[in-house]
């Protein structure tokens, strides 16, 4: 019998490498068409360089390096006119001295170029129907197709079909931290001299990173929970539109016009998922799906990455007793894992400020730098 990880993203394509270098026969499901490369710069930091060294990619992701470590350490906030008014510290305290900063896109790169050709992927195709038997789990998937497996890893995402089907609904889990976020790649002449930029009017920001290869947008708004379809883009980018119709200053209009260009446009809710157990039987949840710290936390890619390799050590060494190797993965997961998903707010209330006086406020506290 084999593996069965459902979601091709940091915490499925980590644990398909380490499930199959201990020997697992391993298949990962995607329900995109091909992998999702889009995305905003994001962290590899800690003990995820140790699992990124036990890979074999410590120095292909070293050599992905965004440069971050020649920027300075700030977020320049903007007025209407692009002055200087305030500078938000940019990095987390780090977890080591090499800490890396890399873009999605490569990182999802590099990892699928580390998994060996016995691990199959299908693309295009979901779970539908999951029945654990106690000696295995089948599975039904979207296109008809079934099969029967050992072990099914949720590895997709914090709207997670495995969590939905064996868990229950998502907003028993899923907490949304009022903030949606929108990332896009900019055309580089929005960028000027590699630096970070946000502007913000009361409850809407935009941010432009600038980096010698690429420069990024996001647009981070508060708003409670909108009901739309995840995966209909157009739904989305119109959401955006229509949000920030009425903000004019710094370059709004510039992002709003690469937005509606856009072929990498990523939108989602900053959401945390806290879960009392992260499997049940013989399905387990991992990255995202079990645990988001959120957008803010800077830490959801290291603790998928973490995870993975953790809940491939305790399955390899547990001599078939699943429950003990999941118990063992929460244990070594959890306190991380806590300690990831605390101070959210404080950084959401940084970048979003709510109120016109929120926003001096917060000008004042973090004034400019030269
Ligand atoms: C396209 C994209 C862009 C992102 N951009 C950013 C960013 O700019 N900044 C940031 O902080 N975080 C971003 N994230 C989230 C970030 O990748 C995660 O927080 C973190 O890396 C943990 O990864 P994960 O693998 O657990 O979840 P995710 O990265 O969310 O991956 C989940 C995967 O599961 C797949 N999936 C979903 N439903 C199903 C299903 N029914 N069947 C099979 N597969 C399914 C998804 O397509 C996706 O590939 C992005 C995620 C995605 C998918």
């Amino acid at each position: 019998m084999s593996i069965l990880i459902s979601g091709a993203s940091i915490a499925g394509l980590t644990a398909a490498q380490r499930f199959s270098a201990r020997g697992a026969e391993v298949t990962v499901v995607e329900r995109a068409p091909a992998l999702r490369r889009n995305g905003a710069p994001i962290d590899v930091r800690g003990t995820a360089l140790d699992v990124a060294a036990d890979m074999g990619i410590r120095d292909t992701l070293a050599a992905h390096e965004t440069g971050a470590a020649q920027r300075s350490a700030f977020t320049h906030i903007v007025d209407d006119n692009g002055e200087r008014v305030g500078a938000l510290p940019t990095e987390l305290p780090q977890d080591s001295p090499d800490d890396l900063e890399i873009f999605r896109n490569d990182l999802i790169d590099v990892l699928h170029a580390s998994i060996g050709p016995n691990v199959t992927f299908v693309y295009g195709d979901s779970i539908q129907e999951v029945t654990d038997t106690g000696d295995a789990v089948e599975v039904r998937f979207a296109s008809g197709r079934a099969g029967r497996y050992e072990l099914l890893v949720g590895a997709d995402g914090i709207h997670s079909n495995t969590r939905r089907l064996v868990f229950g609904p998502e907003d028993r889990y899923r907490r949304h931290l009022g903030v949606y976020y929108g990332i896009l790649s900019l055309p580089a002449e929005l960028g000027s001299d590699g630096e970070a930029y946000l502007y913000s009017v009361p409850g809407r920001s935009v941010l432009i990173g600038d980096y010698p290869e690429r420069t990024y947008g996001g647009f981070l708004f508060l708003s409670p929970e909108i009901a739309y379809d995840y995966h209909d883009i157009e739904q989305q980018r119109q959401l955006v539109f229509d949000t920030y119709s009425a903000v004019q200053g710094w370059k709004v209009a510039e992002l709003l016009d690469a937005l509606k260009q856009s072929e990498d446009f990523y939108l989602d809710s900053a959401s945390q998922v806290h879960m009392d157990r992260w499997s049940r039987g013989r399905v387990v949840l991992l990255g995202d799906a079990a645990f988001a710290p959120s957008f803010f936390s800077g830490r959801g890619t290291p603790l998928a990455m973490i995870g993975a390799d953790v809940l491939a050590r305790e399955w390899a060494t547990c001599d078939g007793d699943l429950g003990q190797a999941f118990g063992r993965y929460e244990q070594a997961m959890r306190p991380q894992v806590h300690r990831a998903q605390e101070g959210v707010p404080q950084a959401r209330d940084r970048v979003i400020p709510a109120t016109r006086e929120a926003i001096e406020a917060r000008n004042r506290q973090w004034p400019p730098v030269r």
